[in-house]
């Protein structure tokens, strides 16, 4: 492997602190030094062949960005998505690293699906993949799956995300279980049945478009009760896609206590609420479902006052044929990987958050809720890099997205930042 530079940028690297004028020397897959801008001169001569320079002039160069929540697809639906596909639409929104849910088919709830899904992943993926095992055997909320057979095929959490654990009972012997294997418990909090075939937030958006709603208390409730459990078996828990602000006061409360507790928040619900809905554009259909304005700034809150520990993207490809139907029939979810750092740079434009703090929300605090050592450049670290252009302005096209798939309520949308380059462990995977 060769030897790469990356000079002239301006290095964020958070969890280092680091902000300013460096050179990232890359050597063998890992980051070889760190160098005041513009030093690398006659004394600095890498002896391999290959050695390459990028000029990052104008643009922020980071650690790659570490998705908590990916749906890959395969196997079993790869009409949707393929580790392939999926893995390059990673590379494309500057993501290095993804953990993907288990709900594929089968679904990966034992050591042979994971291992099938890492092979696939070294031979065919762009990125770093991470597998997050079942909770329970198929997702049926049944029986538990053998996470200590997970843990060691390479699962770095256990979750049922796409739909919630229905037994408390079951539940708190997961957590206990899970707890054993030192693996985190990630929870997709909505009560089945209070959400049952509802579509969208309840509200008065619901109501006029004649829509089942979903109540805010659908997500509260199942946050409660799975923190109360988390207390009972002092279990990690982490919350996926916390989308209320009842939901972030609880993570706030439980956080106080002293508990184990993180959560993660898409860019979708930061970025947009149930008004969205209004033209009955299936995209915007996704669990949990848009919000209010009100839980929407709350959301922001969260981030900027520590409560939300990781920006991730739920990244749910779906085909034409499963959004192209009528709204209560369509399938929930919506590409996520290639927007995220875009819709995330706006809350530093309206001042919300600084950059560093986006760039720590998509890096090392991610990873680190998982125990990834991944998302941050000190001298050592693998070399997953991601240089984009914080300033460029551009049009969200859904129909160039490197997934398979084109679902985005973003298309047509008017944004700020691109990512110019990825690189993992020194290699360039996608360069625009
Ligand atoms: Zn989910």
């Amino acid at each position: 492997m060769g030897t790469l530079l990356i000079t002239n940028g301006t290095l964020i690297d958070p969890k280092n602190k680091k902000n300013g004028k460096w050179d990232l020397l890359i050597e063998n897959g890992v980051v070889k030094d760190i160098l005041k801008s513009g030093s690398v001169g006659a004394g600095l001569k890498p002896a391999h062949k290959n050695f390459q320079v990028i000029d990052a002039k104008g643009l922020v160069v980071a650690p790659g960005f570490v998705d908590l929540h990916t749906h890959l697809r395969e196997p079993g639906f790869e009409y949707k998505e393929t580790i392939e596909t999926g893995t390059a639409s990673a590379a494309a929104g500057g993501f290095t690293s993804v953990c993907c849910m288990a709900n594929t088919n089968p679904v990966n709830d034992q050591a042979s699906i994971t291992q099938y899904i890492l092979k696939q992943a070294k031979e065919k993926g762009l990125v770093n993949v991470f597998p997050i095992g079942a909770v329970t055997k198929g997702l049926e909320g049944k029986e538990l799956s053998l996470m200590g057979e997970l843990k060691k095929a390479g699962c770095v959490a256990v979750s049922d995300d796409g739909k919630t654990v229905r037994n408390a009972q079951l539940m708190r012997l997961a957590m206990e279980y899970a707890r054993s294997f030192d693996l985190p418990v990630i929870t997709h909090a909505i009560d089945p049945d209070l959400a049952e075939r509802g579509v969208m937030s309840e509200g008065s958006m619901s109501t006029s478009l004649g829509l089942r709603g979903i109540p805010n208390e659908a997500e509260d409730i199942i946050i409660a009760r799975d923190i109360y459990l988390a207390q009972l078996t002092g279990a990690r828990l982490h919350v996926a896609h916390v989308a209320t602000r009842e939901g972030v006061e609880l993570v706030a409360k439980a956080k106080k206590k002293g508990l184990s507790i993180t959560c993660e928040v898409t860019p979708h619900h930061f970025t947009l609420t149930d008004d969205a809905v209004s033209g009955y554009d299936t995209n915007t259909k996704m669990a949990p479902p848009l919000r209010s304005e009100e839980d929407r700034r709350a959301l922001i809150e969260g981030l900027r006052d520590g409560t939300i520990d990781a920006i991730a993207t739920d990244h749910a490809p779906h085909a034409l044929i499963d959004k192209e139907v009528e709204y209560d029939c369509a399938c929930f979810g919506i590409v996520g990987l290639e927007t995220a750092l875009a819709l995330s740079l706006k809350l530093v434009e309206s001042k919300k958050l600084k950059i560093e703090d986006v760039i720590s929300l998509l890096t090392w605090k991610a990873a680190s809720i998982v125990g990834l050592r991944k998302g941050d450049l000190a001298v050592g670290a693998d070399a997953d890099v991601v240089i984009f252009d914080p300033n460029q302005a551009w049009t969200v096209q859904a129909s160039a997205f490197q997934s398979k798939s084109k679902n985005s309520p973003f298309d047509g949308m008017k944004v700020k930042g691109r990512v110019k380059t990825t690189i993992v462990s020194g290699k360039i995977v996608y360069t625009m």
